[in-house]
């Protein structure tokens, strides 16, 4: 579909400290094809986002938070507001990891009020869905993945959609180097934006980036970004090297549709 652009993006997750991520970006911008018009962000910690905004400064490369708090301030230990992250110029932000999910037991409705807080200030939204294999096994991955999307924009208003990207991870996928296979992976995200459709509307929903990740590898790269539906990549353990992903963000530009 010509009326949405790719999108790249690479999580580090736990990785990379700040003279990594100079090294990283300093290698990385040399290799990736910037006059493609796809959309390249990096999702470093919190400690290495202002370094890596200063040195992808002048690049067509983006930088994105990993969470958000879903709080403007407060008695939140450990937590990072929006305002904090617009301070250093971030404009995007990770919402709903299945690793924030699982691991640090964020529901959907933290999921739901961390993308209403980064809505509300302006900021980008990658919001995640995905299923676990059990649900899979169980055919229910369709009502599943409409459940998380439906609750993740509850109370979203349409006006808001320009500035929610969805990512479709299976977590079955993540980080197993088991992708799914394209047309599984095709198909689920047009279920999801026929799901937008009936929340928004067709056009609102044909408009919208809906990325697949789960082991997105320069091997496999294209074939997944030649689908129909898929509009980019959400990519964890293959983003840490800057060659490696910069054959992804490429295989981005000529994928064939
Ligand atoms: C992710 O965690 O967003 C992800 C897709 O990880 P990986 O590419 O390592 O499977």
């Amino acid at each position: 579909n010509m009326q949405r652009k790719k999108l790249i993006a690479g999580n580090w997750k736990l990785n990379m400290t700040q003279a990594q991520t100079v090294a990283y970006i300093n290698e990385f911008k040399t290799k990736i094809n910037t006059n493609s018009g796809t959309e390249v962000y990096l999702c470093p910690s919190f400690t290495s986002l202002q370094i890596a905004k200063q040195t992808s400064e002048a690049t067509s490369i983006r930088v994105s938070a990993q969470d958000i708090s879903q709080f403007d301030n407060g008695a939140y230990t450990g937590e990072i507001s929006a305002e904090m992250l617009k301070e250093i110029g971030v404009d995007t932000v990770l919402v709903g990891h299945s690793e924030r999910r699982e691991i640090f037991k964020e529901d959907d409705s933290i999921i739901n009020a961390k993308t209403i807080q980064a809505l509300k200030n302006s900021l980008r939204v990658i919001l995640c869905c995905g299923e676990s294999d059990a649900i899979r096994s169980e055919n229910k991955t369709d009502e599943w993945i409409k459940a998380q999307i439906s609750s993740g924009l509850q109370n979203i208003s349409a006006d808001s959609l320009a500035n929610i990207v969805i990512a479709y991870e299976p977590i079955w996928a993540i980080g197993t180097g088991k992708t799914c296979d394209s047309v599984e992976a095709n198909r689920v995200i047009k279920m999801i934006r026929d799901h937008l459709a009936t929340l928004y509307s067709k056009d609102l929903a044909d408009k919208m980036q809906i990325l697949y990740g789960g082991s997105v590898k320069s091997s496999n790269a294209a074939e997944l970004l030649s689908q129909s539906d898929i509009d980019g990549a959400l990519v964890g353990g293959a983003s840490l090297k800057a060659e490696e992903f910069s054959l992804i963000v490429n295989a981005a530009a000529v994928a064939l549709r």
